[in-house]
């Protein structure tokens, strides 16, 4: 095993908290068999599914001031629901403080709580594994997007989407925009598929 992966994760154990670290390394495990199944580098799948909540343990009103300390950009959206901010913050603290070099480590990272149109592999991968993980049991239509995860990854991006902006309009919460055009462009995929178009 890459000394590198043994690091991150002591180094992830002392700072969240005890199930966010299980959570941490359950994804770390589902992006490698995504990989596997997708033909993606699975030493990046690790790392990425590792560092992807490297920042959850922050609170919103925290990450809002570092993120203003580093000079990273805030949208509207963003400040709106601060809740998807440990995704962008998790990225720079991957590149600047876990010395992560690898772009689509740290964009897998950067995009995993609304996702993005065309997505690439490994994002689609983190964006899934978050999702699916064995130690998730509330998430809607669990069974469903896991039997579908390692058949057709858009159709599961799809459905992920789908089920999670149901959720979020049920409870009216806010909706980051980058998850409606991320909606849009997979809701086009999956049409396309059924030949709905
Ligand atoms: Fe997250
Ligand atoms: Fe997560």
């Amino acid at each position: 095993m890459k000394e590198v992966i043994l690091d991150l994760r002591n180094e992830l154990r002392g700072k969240l908290s005890p199930q966010r670290y299980e959570h941490t390394i359950s994804v770390s495990f589902i992006c490698t068999a995504l990989a596997m199944r997708y033909g993606s580098d699975l030493y990046h799948a690790e790392l990425a599914g590792l560092l992807h909540d490297c920042a959850k343990h922050l609170g919103d009103g925290e990450i809002i001031k570092k993120c203003q300390k580093q000079g990273i950009q805030l949208t509207d959206d963003e400040r709106k629901a601060p809740a998807v901010l440990h995704a962008k913050y998790g990225a720079w603290l991957a590149q600047y403080k876990y010395g992560i070099e690898e772009d689509e480590v740290i964009n897998a990272i950067r995009w995993h709580t609304t996702g993005r149109p065309e997505m690439s592999i490994l994002e689609k991968i983190v964006f899934v594994a978050d999702y699916i993980e064995p130690r998730r049991d509330k998430a809607a239509g669990l069974s469903v997007v896991r039997s579908i995860a390692f058949k057709d990854l858009d159709e599961c991006i799809y459905l992920i989407l789908k089920n999670t902006l149901d959720y979020l309009k049920g409870k009216n919460c806010f909706v980051d925009s980058m998850s409606l055009e991320a909606y849009a462009y997979y809701e086009q995929i999956h049409k396309e598929m059924k030949g709905e178009q």
